[in-house]
C-alpha cells in the first residue's frame, strides 16, 4: 500500500507519519497537517457495501494512517464504535421524504462529533506508544458546544491523557452546558470564558504556540495535543461515514453502483464537509458538496464571491455549533485548491490574520465547482423543522434543519434531483427548546425537562441516555475566567 505522509499547509518542508501528525495536532508554523497525496479506495463499492461500519471504517483509515498496523487500527475502531452507540449500524440512514438523513448522533453525546472523538483518544495513545512518548497528553479544546462534551466523553479516564475544555459563557445551550459541567473523570477540566467561540479558539491556539510553556510542560511530563477538528486524527474517521452512506445506499438498492449522489452538510468549522470532500477525492461517487450555513454566512459569501471576510457581526443563532466566523478547516481546502501550494495558502492566511479578509484567485475559484454554498435564516430553520415534522412526523435538530432547508432551496433553484445525503449532526434532544419552539410557540415557557418529555411524546422517540443521565447529575465544574487567564488556568490544573 502507498505510504501517506503529512505536511503543514503553511510550509513546503517536512513529511510526518500519520501517528506523528496526530500527536502534534497543529504544525509548528501554525498550519494544519494535510496528506501530501491523497490515497484511493482499494476495494470496490460492491465489496464495501457488504461491510459493517467497523469493517468499512478500517478500509478508510488504513489508506490514510499507513504507519499503523492492522491490529492497532482495528483495536482503535473496536474501542470507539461499540455499544456506547445506541444502534449497531452506528450511522443509520433515515429517508425523510426524498433525501436521506445520515444520522450521526447515535453516540454517547448524541451529536456527530462522537464519530471522531470516540476514536481520537485511542489513535492518540496508540500514536504516543508508537513514537516512544512518555509524557501525558494534555488535550486543550475550545468549543462552541458539542465538541466540548464529545471530547470530554472520549477522553474521560483514558490513561495517559488530561483534557481541558473552554467554552464561551452564555454561548452554548443550557443542555450543552449542563452536559459539560457535570462531566466525570479526574482527568477532566471544564472552564467558561468571558468571550465568544473565536476568542476561545484564539486563546487555545496561543497556548499551543507558546514555546516557553511547551518547555515547562515537558519538564513536568506533559505535552499538548489538539482534539479540535484541525487534528488529522479527527478528520479522517469522518471520511468513513460518507463512504459508508454510499455503500449503504448501494446495498439497499437505492442507487446504482457508480451513480453520483449529492451531500449536504451543516457547516461551522468546515471539518465535516472537508471529510466529504476527501471521501469524494478517494473515489466515492459524490457530485455536489453543498455547504449549509446559518446566519453567520461567511462560507456562503466565500463560495459565491471568492472573498473570505470575517469582519462582520457575530450572530448567536439556534444552531450554535455553526456560529463561527473563522472556519479553521477551510485552510486545508484553500491549500488544495491553490494546487497544494503552501506559500500561497500562507499568504492568504496572513491576510486573514492581519485584515480579517482574503481573496482567492480566479484559478482557485475554478477548483471550487464541486461546492455549493447556501444559507438558512433563523426563521427558515424553524419553519423547516415544523414543516418536516408536520409532513412526516420526523423531528430534526436545528443544525440539521439548516442543512435540510438549504437542500430544499438548492433543489428548487437547480432541479438537481440526484439522490442526496444530508449530514444530520445532532439529536433534536440536544436542542430541545429551539426545536419545540419551532414546532409550536406554546412551548416557549416550558422547563427544559418538561420539553424533553414532550419532545419524546410527540416525536415518539425514546429519550437518549445522554439526556437521562444529566437530569439529576451533580455539577462538578464551575470555573469561569477572562480570555487572558486561560494559560494560567491550564497551568493550575496541571499543577505546574
Ligand atoms: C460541530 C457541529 C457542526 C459543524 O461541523 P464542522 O465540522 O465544524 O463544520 C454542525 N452541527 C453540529 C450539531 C455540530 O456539533
Amino acid at each position: 500500500m502507498k505510504e501517506i505522509l503529512y505536511k503543514s499547509t503553511r510550509s513546503e518542508d517536512g513529511a510526518l507519519k500519520a501517528s506523528e501528525a496526530i500527536l502534534k495536532g497543529l504544525a509548528d508554523d501554525g498550519g494544519l497537517f494535510v496528506p501530501i497525496e491523497l490515497p484511493e479506495l482499494d476495494k470496490s463499492m460492491e465489496e464495501l457495501s457488504k461491510m459493517s461500519y467497523q469493517e468499512l471504517a478500517y478500509e478508510v483509515l488504513k489508506l490514510f494512517y499507513t504507519d499503523f498496523t492492522e491490529e492497532e487500527l482495528k483495536n482503535c475502531i473496536a474501542k470507539a464504535y461499540d455499544e456506547k452507540f445506541d444502534t449497531e449500524e452506528i450511522a443509520p440512514l433515515a429517508q425523510v421524504k426524498d433525501p436521506y438523513h445520515l444520522e450521526l448522533f447515535h453516540g454517547p453525546t448524541i451529536a456527530f462529533k462522537d464519530m471522531a472523538l470516540q476514536i481520537l483518544p485511542h489513535l492518540l495513545t496508540t500514536s504516543a506508544k508508537k513514537n516512544g512518548v512518555e509524557n501525558d497528553i494534555v488535550i486543550l479544546t475550545a468549543t462552541s458546544g458539542d465538541t466540548g462534551k464529545a471530547a470530554l466523553a472520549g477522553f474521560a479516564n483514558v490513561e495517559g491523557t488530561k483534557i481541558v475544555v473552554f467554552y464561551p459563557d452564555g454561548g452554548v445551550s443550557p443542555i450543552q452546558e449542563k452536559q459539560m459541567i457535570t462531566q466525570k473523570g479526574d482527568n477532566t477540566h471544564v472552564v467558561a470564558i468571558k468571550g465568544n467561540f473565536d476568542e476561545a479558539q484564539t486563546g487555545v491556539k496561543n497556548i499551543f504556540n507558546n514555546k516557553e510553556l511547551a518547555k515547562e510542560m515537558d519538564k513536568s511530563g506533559f505535552q499538548f495535543s489538539s482534539a479540535n477538528s484541525i487534528n488529522i486524527g479527527r478528520l479522517i474517521p469522518q471520511v468513513a461515514y460518507y463512504v459508508y452512506s454510499y455503500a449503504k445506499l448501494l446495498s439497499e438498492g437505492k442507487i446504482e453502483d457508480g451513480e453520483k449522489i449529492n451531500v449536504v452538510v451543516p457547516t461551522g468549522n468546515f471539518g465535516n464537509i472537508l471529510a466529504a470532500y476527501y471521501a469524494k477525492s478517494i473515489g466515492t461517487p459524490i457530485d455536489k458538496l453543498v455547504c449549509a450555513s446559518n446566519e453567520n454566512k461567511v462560507l456562503y459569501d466565500f463560495f459565491n464571491t471568492g472573498e473570505y471576510d470575517k469582519n462582520r457581526e457575530f450572530i448567536l443563532t439556534t444552531s450554535p455549533s455553526m456560529d463561527i466566523l473563522i472556519s479553521s478547516n477551510l485552510e486545508r481546502l484553500i491549500y488544495h485548491i491553490a494546487g497544494d501550494d503552501a506559500n500561497k495558502n500562507k499568504e492568504l492566511m496572513a491576510n486573514l490574520a492581519s485584515t480579517g479578509v482574503y481573496n482567492i484567485t480566479d484559478d482557485m475559484r475554478t477548483k471550487l465547482t464541486d461546492f455549493v454554498g447556501k444559507f438558512a435564516s433563523e426563521e427558515e430553520t424553524a419553519q423547516t423543522i415544523k414543516k418536516i415534522y408536520e409532513d412526516t412526523g420526523y423531528i430534526m435538530d436545528t443544525h440539521t434543519s439548516v442543512a435540510r432547508c438549504v437542500y430544499e432551496k438548492y433543489v428548487a433553484e437547480t432541479g438537481d434531483n440526484k439522490t442526496t445525503v444530508i449530514a444530520s449532526t445532532a439529536s433534536p434532544f440536544k436542542f430541545t427548546r429551539a426545536v419545540m419552539n419551532a414546532i409550536d410557540p406554546k412551548y416557549q415557557s416550558g422547563e427544559d425537562f418538561e420539553l424533553i418529555d414532550e419532545l419524546s411524546r410527540i416525536g415518539n422517540i425514546k429519550i437518549p441516555n445522554a439526556i437521562e443521565e444529566i437530569r439529576n447529575a451533580e455539577i462538578r465544574h464551575n470555573t469561569k475566567c477572562e480570555t487572558e487567564d486561560m494559560e494560567n488556568i491550564v497551568k493550575d490544573f496541571l499543577g505546574i
